[in-house]
C-alpha cells in the first residue's frame, strides 16, 4: 500500500548507498550489528555517519531519506551489498575460493575493471537449508529512524541476486536454492514492516538481467516473478513496497560492457507485488521512458533515476528538469518519483559529488513543480543564508 508516496506527485529520494566519510573506517566483519555497536568506537562512527547522511539529505531538500546503506563494510567493489546478508545467513558457512582466475561472468576478461570487481566477489558456500541469521534490518532501520522525523527508506538486495553470488554446495537446483532465500528474506522483511518501516526497497531482482538476454531454463521470468512475489508475500499488508532495478553500480560500472534495455522485461516487472518500481533513466538519457511509460499498469507508481551514479559531472537542474518534463510525456506527475539511477555507492565517488548531485536534485525537479503548480521544496544548501562558509 502507498503510505509515504500517496498523493506526493514528484516526490523526491536517493537509491539508499552514500560514500562513507574518511573517518567512518570500522567494518562489521561478519559480525552481528548489534554486538558490533556495543564496541564505543564503532556505535559512534556509524551513528554519526548515519546522522551526516540524513543531514545531507535533509540540507538537499529530499522527501524521502535512507541511512546511506551504512551497514556495509567497505570492501571492494561494494561487495558488501552481497556480503552483509550472506555472511549472516544460516545454511551458509565460509567461502568457495576458485582455482585459477577466471570469473564466470559472461563478457569480462582481464584487463576489465569488472574482471578485478568479480574476481574479488569470493563466493560465499551454501552448506545446509538457508534460513534466518542475525541480519537486524528492523534494528538498523529504528537506528537511523530515530534520528529524523522524515521517513527512512530501507532498502536490501533481493533473494535473487543474493543467490546468485552465493557456490550452492547443498540445494539439487538453483530453484529451490532461490525459494528457500526468498522465503527467509520475506521474515526478515516482514519483521521490519512490523517494527514501522514505511518503506522498503527489495533490490534488484535478476529479471532485466536475463529476461531477453540469457536464456536460464531454471530462473525464467515467469520464475523470477514467483520468487519476487513470494519475497515480499504479505509485506504490501502493512507498508510501501519497492523494487529497484538498474543496470549495475560495482565500483560505478555497468555489470555488462554494453547499454541495455527494459523493454523485454518489463511485462514481468508489471507481475510484481510492488507499489513502486524504480528504472534508470539518467544513464540512458530516458530511452525506456516511452516503453515504462505504456507497459506498467496505473496500479503501480514509477520511480525514475535523474542522476547518473557513474558520472562525476554533477548533473544541472536544468538537465534534470529536462529529463523530469521527457517521462511526463508518459508518466502522470501523481505517479512520477525522481531518484537516482543506483545507490551512490562507498567508493564510486567522493561525499561532495554525491551532496551536489543531490542537491541538483532536488533543484531539477523544483523547477518542474513550479511549472505543475506544486509545493517546492525547501533546499537549504541552495539558500544564500544557509551557504557553508561566507
Ligand atoms: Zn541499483
Amino acid at each position: 500500500m502507498l503510505t509515504v508516496t500517496k498523493d506526493r506527485p514528484l516526490l523526491t529520494t536517493i537509491t539508499g548507498s552514500l560514500p562513507r566519510p574518511a573517518w567512518f573506517n570500522g567494518n562489521l566483519l561478519g559480525r552481528p550489528f548489534s554486538v558490533v555497536t556495543t564496541e564505543l568506537g564503532y556505535r559512534e562512527q556509524y551513528t554519526d555517519a548515519v546522522q551526516s547522511y540524513l543531514a545531507d539529505q535533509t540540507r538537499a531538500g529530499l522527501d524521502l531519506l535512507t541511512d546511506g546503506d551504512a551497514r556495509c563494510d567497505c570492501d571492494m567493489g561494494g561487495r558488501s551489498w552481497f556480503g552483509y546478508p550472506a555472511e549472516r545467513l544460516e545454511g551458509v558457512t565460509g567461502f568457495h575460493v576458485a582455482r585459477g582466475n577466471t570469473p564466470s561472468s559472461r563478457d569480462k576478461v582481464p584487463g576489465d575493471l569488472m574482471f578485478e570487481v568479480i574476481e574479488a566477489r569470493v563466493l560465499p558456500k551454501v552448506t545446509g537449508p538457508i534460513k534466518r541469521g542475525p541480519l537486524e534490518y528492523a534494528r538498523i532501520w529504528k537506528t537511523a529512524q530515530r534520528l529524523t522525523r522524515k521517513p527512512v527508506k530501507f532498502g536490501a538486495i533481493c533473494a535473487q541476486v543474493l543467490t546468485s553470488g552465493l557456490h550452492n554446495a547443498y540445494y539439487k537446483d538453483r530453484r529451490s536454492l532461490l525459494m528457500d532465500m526468498s522465503i527467509a528474506m520475506n521474515e526478515e522483511l516482514n519483521e521490519l514492516a512490523d517494527a514501522g518501516c514505511l518503506v522498503i526497497q527489495v533490490e534488484e531482482p535478476s529479471i532485466h538481467g536475463t529476461v531477453g538476454i540469457v536464456d536460464d531454463r531454471e530462473w525464467t521470468g515467469d520464475f523470477l516473478v514467483e520468487a519476487f512475489n513470494r519475497e515480499v508475500n504479505g509485506l504490501r499488508n502493512k507498508t510501501e513496497v519497492w523494487c529497484h532495478s538498474c543496470w549495475g553500480n560495482p565500483a560505478a560500472q555497468r555489470t555488462e560492457t554494453v547499454a541495455r534495455s527494459y523493454q523485454a522485461a518489463l511485462p514481468f516487472f508489471n507481475r510484481l507485488d510492488a507499489d513502486v518500481l524504480t528504472f534508470e533513466a539518467a544513464d540512458n538519457g530516458g530511452a525506456d521512458l516511452e516503453a515504462i511509460g505504456k507497459e506498467i499498469a496505473a496500479d503501480k507508481k514509477i520511480c525514475i533515476g535523474v542522476i547518473s551514479h557513474r558520472t562525476l559531472q554533477v548533473e544541472r537542474p536544468d538537465e534534470v528538469a529536462a529529463l523530469i518534463r521527457k517521462a511526463l510525456q508518459h508518466i502522470r506527475p501523481e505517479r512520477l518519483i525522481v531518484s537516482t539511477d543506483c545507490g551512490f555507492g562507498r567508493q564510486g565517488m567522493s561525499r561532495l559529488h554525491a551532496f551536489y548531485k543531490m542537491v541538483s536534485l532536488v533543484r531539477g525537479t523544483n523547477v518542474v513543480r513550479k511549472e505543475l503548480g506544486l509545493p517546492v521544496a525547501d533546499v537549504l544548501a541552495a539558500d544564500p543564508k544557509g551557504a557553508l562558509i561566507g
